[in-house]
């Protein structure tokens, strides 16, 4: 049984009250780790760690954290095989996925954000011969990051990165369902020589962890990626101690299809835009509309590559679905099935669960679902699934798809297909989301801004977006005479 420790003050300890949650393996469904049942005793030691560390860690040369960060980035690219091993354990999802995806793009992150800081230049107006002005931009002291078990050292880093090469110090909580690879992060951070008290890793449950984090009167910053319903109850703590708030939340992606894309590469894209990570990426598009000219076409396509998809081991190369991440998820996911049927909808193919053989015979496994004949309106096309399940509606104009697109409460990313740019560009500009891709999906430039409209969030992350949210600016003004 491996045991997780608390990573506070640059070292690795017990929770104060010595009590530790169980963590499955969902492959397997048998527990394989005990993580820290932290409480505030815990969150508040680490707050004061990081308090310590700020005076000297703030002015340490933007050149020193820039080193010390890609110095993290490079022992995670040397540890890939132990992080991605330990992500797809904890999570379920390929490990070819991890290794392809995940841990890259957690050291790209850290590299990102080391190499940011040293370019970024702060503004400067000048108010022609009476003054100039000039803005800091501080760093804003102890920042509470809280992240998701979806992409778990990809999101989590996405914050801290940003967070540290400003020079906050860091309270973090990853989730409690995927702990491991934030714990094995905090090995290589002692081992890059991160300064101790820099960032601290707190793990346990988010409503005694994520909210003792969330409440707290010296952490003045708190970026959060999770679900909408945890968003508000965040907002209701931090707006009224006047936090600055960065809110990732859910969605309900649309993905439009029309007929004049090129057919092959859509297809392609599509059946990794639905099912990628068993549909548990915040970006993927769970809901399809197509023209109703290719409806027919694109229906018997589609379901042919889902049914061709494999669900199973996730140590298997050839595995395009692992397990979903827990067993209740597994309920709610397929929750959704039966109340799809109840809203008329006809399941095509999957939407079950997958008994698999073996030490995999206890894990949580289910068949990508494609649903038809349902109306954008109904439950099924409006609330977040966050499974492998997807519908499919035909729609005869664009001004009908983009209702039926923007109908939802979300309004985080979508993806358009088609080859005729004076449509793509009209449909981008109306389409209700953060991120429009356009003939694409999760094609990403780390500088872009990174977020969603409407209940899908408040702020963005990314480039320079972020290097703002982690800094508090202070305008001078200076006349001449
Ligand atoms: P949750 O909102 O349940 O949890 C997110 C994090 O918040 C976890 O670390 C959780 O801890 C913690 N948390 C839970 N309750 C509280 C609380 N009261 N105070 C502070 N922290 C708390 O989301 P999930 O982990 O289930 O993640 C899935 C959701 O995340 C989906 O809705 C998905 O769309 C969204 N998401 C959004 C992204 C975006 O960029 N917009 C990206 C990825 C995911 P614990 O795990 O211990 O409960």
């Amino acid at each position: 049984m491996i045991l997780l420790q608390n990573y506070i003050n640059g070292e690795l300890i017990a929770p104060k009250s010595n009590l530790y949650i169980d963590n499955y393996d969902p492959a397997t469904g048998n527990i394989y780790s005990q993580i820290p049942d932290s409480d505030y005793t815990d969150v508040n030691n680490a707050v004061e760690a990081a308090e310590a560390a700020f005076n000297s860690w703030s002015n340490t040369t933007k050149d020193e954290r820039s080193r010390i960060l890609y110095k993290i980035a490079d022992l995670i690219e040397a540890n890939l095989d132990r992080l991605a091993a330990a992500e797809s354990m904890d999570n379920g999802k390929p490990l070819s996925l991890a290794k392809r995806v995940d841990i890259p793009r957690a050291a790209h992150n850290f590299r990102f954000y080391a190499t940011a800081i040293i370019h970024y230049s702060s503004e400067s107006h000048s108010m022609e011969d009476k003054a100039i002005n000039f803005t800091h931009r501080d760093p804003v002291g102890v920042a509470g990051c809280i992240s998701p078990w979806n992409l778990p050292l990809y999101l989590f880093s996405w914050k801290i990165a940003p967070a540290l090469a400003v020079g906050n110090c860091v309270v973090a909580k990853p989730s409690e369902i995927t702990p491991m690879t934030a714990f094995l992060l905090s090995e290589l951070c002692i081992e890059a020589g991160l300064p101790k008290g820099v960032l601290n890793i707190v793990h346990g449950l988010g409503p005694k962890v994520g909210e003792a984090i969330v409440s707290h009167p010296n952490v003045p910053l708190i970026s959060f990626t999770g679900g909408t319903q945890t968003g508000k109850h965040i907002a209701r703590i931090a707006a009224p101690m006047f936090k600055k708030l960065s809110l990732e939340l859910g969605g309900k992606n649309p993905t439009i299809i029309f007929e004049d894309c090129d057919f092959e590469r859509m297809l392609n894209t599509v059946i990794a835009s639905s099912f990628d990570n068993q549909g548990q990426i915040c970006l993927c598009g769970s809901r399809i509309f197509i023209e109703k000219s290719l409806y027919d076409k694109f229906k018997t396509a589609f379901v042919n590559r889902v049914n061709a998809l494999k669900v199973g081991d996730p140590n298997d190369e050839s595995t395009n679905l692992g397990a979903v991440v827990s067993k209740s998820h597994m309920e709610k996911v397929l929750s959704y099935v039966t109340l799809a049927q109840e809203e008329g909808g006809t399941v095509l193919t999957g939407g079950y669960q997958i008994q698999l053989e073996g030490r995999l015979k206890d894990g949580y496994y289910i068949a990508p679902a494609v649903i038809e004949g349902l109306d954008y309106t109904c439950r099924t096309n409006q609330e977040e699934i966050f499974g492998p399940i997807v519908t499919i509606t035909p729609f005869s104009s664009t001004e009908e798809v983009l209702k039926m697109a923007n109908s939802t409460k979300y309004g985080l990313a979508s993806s358009v297909w088609t080859s005729n740019i004076s449509k793509a560009n009209i449909v981008a500009k109306k389409l209700h989301a953060g991120i429009v891709w356009i003939n694409c999906w999760l094609l990403r430039d780390l500088r872009t801004p990174f977020g969603g409209v409407k209940q899908s969030g408040v702020g963005r992350e990314g480039g320079n977006e972020a290097l703002q949210f982690f800094t508090e600016p202070k305008n001078v003004c200076i006349q001449y005479q």
